[in-house]
Protein backbone atom coordinates (compact mmCIF):
# COMPACT_ATOMS: atom_id res chain seq x y z
CA UNK A 1 0.00 0.00 0.00
CA UNK A 2 1.52 3.00 -0.83
CA UNK A 3 1.02 5.32 1.99
CA UNK A 4 2.14 5.17 5.84
CA UNK A 5 -0.07 2.81 7.82
CA UNK A 6 0.34 3.19 10.78
CA UNK A 7 0.69 7.23 10.81
CA UNK A 8 -3.04 6.87 8.95
CA UNK A 9 -4.41 3.96 11.73
CA UNK A 10 -3.58 6.86 14.38
CA UNK A 11 -5.67 9.44 12.39
CA UNK A 12 -8.98 7.38 12.89
CA UNK A 13 -8.97 9.10 16.09
CA UNK A 14 -11.69 7.16 18.39
CA UNK A 15 -11.47 3.66 16.74
CA UNK A 16 -9.71 0.69 18.36
CA UNK A 17 -7.30 -0.23 15.29
CA UNK A 18 -6.18 -3.91 15.58
CA UNK A 19 -3.84 -4.81 12.21
CA UNK A 20 -3.45 -8.45 10.58
CA UNK A 21 -6.84 -9.49 12.19
CA UNK A 22 -8.12 -13.15 10.93
CA UNK A 23 -10.93 -12.70 9.58
CA UNK A 24 -12.27 -16.79 10.28
CA UNK A 25 -13.01 -15.26 13.80
CA UNK A 26 -15.53 -12.29 12.30
CA UNK A 27 -17.13 -15.02 9.87
CA UNK A 28 -19.46 -17.20 10.48
CA UNK A 29 -17.69 -19.76 8.12
CA UNK A 30 -15.09 -19.93 10.44
CA UNK A 31 -13.13 -19.47 7.37
CA UNK A 32 -11.04 -16.67 5.47
CA UNK A 33 -7.05 -14.40 5.55
CA UNK A 34 -6.66 -11.59 7.63
CA UNK A 35 -7.58 -8.47 6.82
CA UNK A 36 -4.80 -5.31 7.03
CA UNK A 37 -6.69 -3.64 10.02
CA UNK A 38 -9.83 -3.90 11.75
CA UNK A 39 -11.35 -0.73 12.86
CA UNK A 40 -14.69 -1.03 15.02
CA UNK A 41 -16.03 2.75 15.01
CA UNK A 42 -17.47 3.17 18.51
CA UNK A 43 -20.13 6.21 17.08
CA UNK A 44 -20.68 7.56 13.58
CA UNK A 45 -18.92 10.31 13.85
CA UNK A 46 -15.80 8.23 14.80
CA UNK A 47 -17.12 5.95 11.57
CA UNK A 48 -17.50 9.27 9.17
CA UNK A 49 -14.26 10.63 10.55
CA UNK A 50 -12.30 7.10 9.50
CA UNK A 51 -14.05 7.25 6.02
CA UNK A 52 -12.95 11.15 5.47
CA UNK A 53 -9.33 9.47 6.83
CA UNK A 54 -9.72 6.79 3.79
CA UNK A 55 -11.26 8.37 1.54
CA UNK A 56 -8.78 11.60 1.75
CA UNK A 57 -5.62 8.63 1.00
CA UNK A 58 -6.93 6.86 -1.10
CA UNK A 59 -7.12 3.41 1.32
CA UNK A 60 -9.36 0.51 0.52
CA UNK A 61 -11.62 -0.81 2.86
CA UNK A 62 -14.32 -2.59 3.60
CA UNK A 63 -17.53 -2.75 6.53
CA UNK A 64 -19.12 -5.85 8.00
CA UNK A 65 -21.72 -6.66 10.20
CA UNK A 66 -21.94 -9.59 12.16
CA UNK A 67 -19.87 -11.52 9.03
CA UNK A 68 -22.79 -14.66 8.51
CA UNK A 69 -23.23 -13.69 4.80
CA UNK A 70 -19.59 -13.22 4.02
CA UNK A 71 -16.68 -15.56 2.36
CA UNK A 72 -13.56 -14.07 2.92
CA UNK A 73 -10.56 -14.95 0.59
CA UNK A 74 -8.11 -16.87 2.33
CA UNK A 75 -5.15 -14.80 0.94
CA UNK A 76 -7.26 -12.26 3.03
CA UNK A 77 -7.87 -8.59 2.72
CA UNK A 78 -5.62 -5.58 1.23
CA UNK A 79 -7.73 -3.27 3.04
CA UNK A 80 -9.22 -1.49 6.14
CA UNK A 81 -12.42 -3.32 7.46
CA UNK A 82 -14.97 -1.44 9.30
CA UNK A 83 -16.89 -3.81 11.51
CA UNK A 84 -20.23 -2.22 12.77
CA UNK A 85 -20.80 -3.86 15.91
CA UNK A 86 -21.99 -3.89 19.66
CA UNK A 87 -20.57 -0.18 20.21
CA UNK A 88 -23.07 0.99 17.71
CA UNK A 89 -25.87 -1.44 18.78
CA UNK A 90 -28.65 0.50 20.45
CA UNK A 91 -32.23 -0.36 20.33
CA UNK A 92 -34.87 1.57 21.98
CA UNK A 93 -38.81 1.80 21.40
CA UNK A 94 -40.73 5.36 21.01
CA UNK A 95 -44.22 6.11 19.94
CA UNK A 96 -44.83 2.57 18.31
CA UNK A 97 -41.89 3.19 16.50
CA UNK A 98 -38.82 0.39 17.10
CA UNK A 99 -35.18 2.51 16.48
CA UNK A 100 -32.08 0.07 16.43
CA UNK A 101 -28.43 1.08 15.23
CA UNK A 102 -26.84 -0.70 12.69
CA UNK A 103 -24.57 -2.81 15.10
CA UNK A 104 -27.85 -4.42 17.01
CA UNK A 105 -28.36 -7.92 16.59
CA UNK A 106 -31.48 -8.29 14.58
CA UNK A 107 -32.77 -11.10 15.82
CA UNK A 108 -32.70 -9.43 19.29
CA UNK A 109 -34.27 -6.41 18.14
CA UNK A 110 -37.22 -8.87 16.62
CA UNK A 111 -37.20 -10.86 20.05
CA UNK A 112 -37.65 -7.11 21.59
CA UNK A 113 -40.65 -6.03 19.45
CA UNK A 114 -42.37 -9.55 20.29
CA UNK A 115 -41.68 -9.41 23.82
CA UNK A 116 -43.05 -5.72 23.66
CA UNK A 117 -46.56 -6.79 22.04
CA UNK A 118 -45.57 -6.35 18.35
CA UNK A 119 -45.88 -8.27 15.23
CA UNK A 120 -44.10 -8.08 11.74
CA UNK A 121 -40.40 -9.19 12.58
CA UNK A 122 -40.98 -12.80 13.67
CA UNK A 123 -39.30 -14.04 11.00
CA UNK A 124 -36.60 -12.51 11.88
CA UNK A 125 -35.48 -14.37 15.16
CA UNK A 126 -32.61 -16.87 14.44
CA UNK A 127 -31.08 -14.68 11.57
CA UNK A 128 -27.36 -14.25 13.08
CA UNK A 129 -27.07 -10.72 11.81
CA UNK A 130 -26.60 -7.08 12.70
CA UNK A 131 -29.40 -4.60 11.49
CA UNK A 132 -27.11 -2.96 9.50
CA UNK A 133 -26.36 -6.28 7.55
CA UNK A 134 -30.02 -6.81 7.61
CA UNK A 135 -30.56 -4.01 5.70
CA UNK A 136 -27.86 -3.73 3.13
CA UNK A 137 -28.77 -7.59 2.34
CA UNK A 138 -32.58 -7.05 2.40
CA UNK A 139 -32.92 -10.07 4.66
CA UNK A 140 -36.12 -12.02 4.61
CA UNK A 141 -37.69 -15.52 5.80
CA UNK A 142 -41.32 -17.08 5.68
CA UNK A 143 -42.49 -14.49 3.54
CA UNK A 144 -41.18 -11.33 5.22
CA UNK A 145 -38.54 -9.13 4.55
CA UNK A 146 -36.65 -6.23 5.77
CA UNK A 147 -38.19 -3.73 3.17
CA UNK A 148 -41.66 -4.21 4.34
CA UNK A 149 -40.50 -2.19 8.12
CA UNK A 150 -38.17 0.08 7.21
CA UNK A 151 -39.92 3.33 7.97
CA UNK A 152 -36.87 5.44 7.74
CA UNK A 153 -32.75 5.03 7.83
CA UNK A 154 -29.87 7.24 8.29
CA UNK A 155 -26.71 6.15 6.62
CA UNK A 156 -23.54 7.56 5.85
CA UNK A 157 -23.19 8.69 2.12
CA UNK A 158 -19.34 6.98 2.12
CA UNK A 159 -17.74 9.57 -0.50
CA UNK A 160 -19.07 12.82 0.93
CA UNK A 161 -19.46 11.32 4.87
CA UNK A 162 -22.50 13.07 5.07
CA UNK A 163 -25.52 11.41 7.05
CA UNK A 164 -28.65 10.82 5.29
CA UNK A 165 -31.51 10.21 7.05
CA UNK A 166 -34.63 9.38 4.50
CA UNK A 167 -37.63 7.45 4.22
CA UNK A 168 -36.79 4.43 1.58
CA UNK A 169 -37.77 5.29 -1.86
CA UNK A 170 -39.43 3.43 -4.63
CA UNK A 171 -36.50 0.27 -6.23
CA UNK A 172 -34.41 0.78 -2.90
CA UNK A 173 -35.18 -2.49 -1.91
CA UNK A 174 -35.15 -5.53 -3.95
CA UNK A 175 -35.18 -9.62 -3.59
CA UNK A 176 -31.85 -9.71 -1.67
CA UNK A 177 -31.02 -6.42 -3.00
CA UNK A 178 -30.81 -2.81 -1.04
CA UNK A 179 -29.44 0.03 -2.40
CA UNK A 180 -28.32 0.64 1.17
CA UNK A 181 -24.75 -1.43 1.38
CA UNK A 182 -21.44 -0.73 1.73
CA UNK A 183 -19.27 0.28 0.41
CA UNK A 184 -21.22 3.34 -0.79
CA UNK A 185 -23.63 4.03 1.90
CA UNK A 186 -23.14 2.35 4.97
CA UNK A 187 -26.36 2.20 7.70
CA UNK A 188 -25.78 3.36 10.71
CA UNK A 189 -29.90 3.01 12.30
CA UNK A 190 -32.80 2.37 11.27
CA UNK A 191 -36.69 2.85 12.78
CA UNK A 192 -38.93 -0.11 12.60
CA UNK A 193 -42.65 0.73 11.88
CA UNK A 194 -44.30 -2.49 12.96
CA UNK A 195 -48.16 -3.71 14.22
CA UNK A 196 -49.56 -4.88 17.50
CA UNK A 197 -49.50 -8.29 18.10
CA UNK A 198 -52.90 -10.17 16.74
CA UNK A 199 -51.78 -12.45 19.39
CA UNK A 200 -50.25 -15.23 17.54
CA UNK A 201 -46.82 -13.43 17.40
CA UNK A 202 -44.77 -15.55 20.13
CA UNK A 203 -46.21 -18.71 18.92
CA UNK A 204 -45.24 -17.63 15.23
CA UNK A 205 -41.66 -16.57 16.60
CA UNK A 206 -41.12 -20.32 18.59
CA UNK A 207 -42.23 -22.03 15.31
CA UNK A 208 -40.01 -20.36 12.62
CA UNK A 209 -37.33 -21.16 14.92
CA UNK A 210 -37.94 -25.07 15.36
CA UNK A 211 -38.15 -24.95 11.82
CA UNK A 212 -35.06 -23.48 11.65
CA UNK A 213 -33.51 -26.28 14.16
CA UNK A 214 -34.92 -28.95 12.13
CA UNK A 215 -34.26 -28.37 8.92
CA UNK A 216 -31.00 -25.98 8.58
CA UNK A 217 -27.57 -27.37 9.40
CA UNK A 218 -27.21 -24.72 12.34
CA UNK A 219 -24.41 -27.30 14.50
CA UNK A 220 -22.16 -26.08 11.64
CA UNK A 221 -20.52 -23.06 10.44
CA UNK A 222 -22.06 -21.55 7.43
CA UNK A 223 -23.36 -18.31 5.67
CA UNK A 224 -26.98 -19.69 5.55
CA UNK A 225 -28.34 -20.23 2.52
CA UNK A 226 -25.29 -19.67 0.13
CA UNK A 227 -27.51 -19.04 -3.31
CA UNK A 228 -30.31 -16.78 -3.84
CA UNK A 229 -33.46 -18.36 -5.08
CA UNK A 230 -33.80 -18.56 -8.72
CA UNK A 231 -37.28 -17.17 -10.62
CA UNK A 232 -39.84 -20.07 -9.52
CA UNK A 233 -37.75 -22.37 -7.96
CA UNK A 234 -35.40 -23.11 -5.13
CA UNK A 235 -31.58 -23.47 -5.34
CA UNK A 236 -32.22 -26.18 -2.23
CA UNK A 237 -34.24 -28.62 -4.78
CA UNK A 238 -32.19 -27.43 -7.75
CA UNK A 239 -29.24 -29.01 -6.16
CA UNK A 240 -30.61 -31.94 -4.37
CA UNK A 241 -31.91 -33.06 -7.57
CA UNK A 242 -28.24 -32.69 -9.38
CA UNK A 243 -27.38 -35.28 -6.74
CA UNK A 244 -25.03 -32.65 -5.01
CA UNK A 245 -26.31 -33.43 -1.63
CA UNK A 246 -23.16 -34.23 0.53
CA UNK A 247 -20.49 -33.55 -1.64
CA UNK A 248 -17.69 -31.90 -0.45
CA UNK A 249 -14.36 -30.08 -1.99
CA UNK A 250 -11.64 -30.41 1.25
CA UNK A 251 -13.50 -29.08 4.55
CA UNK A 252 -16.69 -27.43 3.08
CA UNK A 253 -19.69 -29.87 1.83
CA UNK A 254 -23.14 -29.35 0.32
CA UNK A 255 -25.16 -29.81 3.93
CA UNK A 256 -27.24 -33.37 3.62
CA UNK A 257 -30.10 -31.90 6.06
CA UNK A 258 -30.43 -28.35 3.71
CA UNK A 259 -29.24 -28.21 0.03
CA UNK A 260 -29.17 -24.67 0.01
CA UNK A 261 -26.96 -24.45 2.65
CA UNK A 262 -22.42 -25.01 1.91
CA UNK A 263 -21.20 -25.79 5.67
CA UNK A 264 -17.48 -25.98 7.07
CA UNK A 265 -17.23 -29.32 8.48
CA UNK A 266 -14.14 -28.57 10.25
CA UNK A 267 -10.57 -27.42 8.71
CA UNK A 268 -12.19 -26.03 5.22
CA UNK A 269 -10.65 -23.27 3.60
CA UNK A 270 -12.58 -20.43 1.93
CA UNK A 271 -10.76 -21.93 -1.15
CA UNK A 272 -12.81 -25.03 -0.64
CA UNK A 273 -16.13 -23.08 -0.20
CA UNK A 274 -15.18 -21.11 -3.52
CA UNK A 275 -14.82 -24.34 -5.31
CA UNK A 276 -17.68 -25.96 -3.98
CA UNK A 277 -19.93 -23.38 -5.36
CA UNK A 278 -18.42 -23.41 -8.51
CA UNK A 279 -19.04 -26.90 -8.41
CA UNK A 280 -22.30 -26.97 -7.87
CA UNK A 281 -23.20 -23.97 -10.47
CA UNK A 282 -21.87 -25.93 -12.94
CA UNK A 283 -23.50 -29.53 -12.39
CA UNK A 284 -26.75 -27.71 -11.49
CA UNK A 285 -26.49 -25.49 -14.86
CA UNK A 286 -26.29 -28.64 -16.73
CA UNK A 287 -28.34 -30.36 -15.24
CA UNK A 288 -31.41 -27.60 -14.84
CA UNK A 289 -30.17 -24.74 -17.33
CA UNK A 290 -30.54 -22.32 -14.17
CA UNK A 291 -27.51 -20.70 -13.58
CA UNK A 292 -27.10 -20.10 -9.45
CA UNK A 293 -26.33 -16.95 -7.66
CA UNK A 294 -24.53 -16.59 -4.64
CA UNK A 295 -26.11 -14.73 -1.88
CA UNK A 296 -23.14 -14.62 -0.20
CA UNK A 297 -20.88 -12.41 -0.63
CA UNK A 298 -17.43 -12.57 -1.34
CA UNK A 299 -14.61 -10.12 0.29
CA UNK A 300 -11.15 -10.11 -1.33
CA UNK A 301 -10.17 -11.75 -4.27
CA UNK A 302 -10.76 -14.93 -5.46
CA UNK A 303 -10.22 -14.61 -9.27
CA UNK A 304 -6.90 -16.68 -9.68
CA UNK A 305 -9.42 -19.76 -8.47
CA UNK A 306 -11.20 -19.42 -11.56
CA UNK A 307 -8.22 -20.08 -13.55
CA UNK A 308 -7.21 -23.50 -12.14
C1 LIG B 1 -27.47 -20.03 10.08
C2 LIG B 1 -27.79 -18.85 9.19
C3 LIG B 1 -29.09 -18.59 8.83
C4 LIG B 1 -29.40 -17.51 8.00
N1 LIG B 1 -30.70 -17.30 7.65
C5 LIG B 1 -31.00 -16.25 6.86
C6 LIG B 1 -32.36 -16.01 6.48
O1 LIG B 1 -33.28 -16.71 6.88
N2 LIG B 1 -32.61 -14.95 5.68
C7 LIG B 1 -31.62 -14.12 5.24
O2 LIG B 1 -31.93 -13.15 4.51
N3 LIG B 1 -30.33 -14.33 5.58
C8 LIG B 1 -29.99 -15.36 6.38
N4 LIG B 1 -28.69 -15.59 6.71
C9 LIG B 1 -27.63 -14.75 6.14
C10 LIG B 1 -27.23 -13.53 7.00
O3 LIG B 1 -27.44 -13.77 8.38
C11 LIG B 1 -28.01 -12.27 6.57
O4 LIG B 1 -27.73 -11.94 5.23
C12 LIG B 1 -27.67 -11.08 7.46
O5 LIG B 1 -28.59 -10.04 7.19
C13 LIG B 1 -26.25 -10.55 7.26
O6 LIG B 1 -25.96 -9.62 8.29
P1 LIG B 1 -24.46 -9.40 8.80
O7 LIG B 1 -24.48 -8.32 9.83
O8 LIG B 1 -23.86 -10.66 9.23
O9 LIG B 1 -23.79 -8.85 7.47
P2 LIG B 1 -22.33 -9.21 6.89
O10 LIG B 1 -22.29 -10.64 6.54
O11 LIG B 1 -21.29 -8.70 7.80
O12 LIG B 1 -22.35 -8.34 5.54
C14 LIG B 1 -23.21 -8.68 4.49
C15 LIG B 1 -23.22 -7.53 3.46
O13 LIG B 1 -23.80 -6.38 4.07
C16 LIG B 1 -22.90 -5.26 4.03
N5 LIG B 1 -23.08 -4.52 5.29
C17 LIG B 1 -22.96 -5.01 6.55
N6 LIG B 1 -23.25 -4.06 7.44
C18 LIG B 1 -23.56 -2.95 6.73
C19 LIG B 1 -23.97 -1.63 7.08
N7 LIG B 1 -24.09 -1.24 8.35
N8 LIG B 1 -24.23 -0.74 6.06
C20 LIG B 1 -24.09 -1.10 4.76
N9 LIG B 1 -23.70 -2.33 4.36
C21 LIG B 1 -23.44 -3.25 5.35
C22 LIG B 1 -21.52 -5.87 3.88
O14 LIG B 1 -20.63 -4.98 3.25
C23 LIG B 1 -21.82 -7.10 3.00
O15 LIG B 1 -21.93 -6.73 1.64
C24 LIG B 1 -28.36 -16.66 7.54
C25 LIG B 1 -27.04 -16.92 7.92
C26 LIG B 1 -26.75 -17.99 8.75
C27 LIG B 1 -25.32 -18.24 9.16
Amino acid sequence: MPYQFDALCARFFDCDVQRNVSMAQYTSFRTGGCARALVEPQSVEALQNALFVVHEYGIPYEVIGNGTNLLVSDAGIDAVVFRIGEAMGAIRQENGLFFAEAGASFAALAKRTVECGFMGLEWAAGIPGSVGGAIAMNAGAYGGEVAETVQRLTYVDAASGALVDEAPAEGTFGYRFSAYRAPERIAVSAAFSLMPDDGGAKARMAEYTAKRREKQPLAYPSAGSTFKRPAGNFAGALIEQAGLKGVRVGGAEVSSLHAGFIINTGGATSTDVYNLIRRVQRVVHAQSGIWLEPEVRLLGSFSNLDEQ
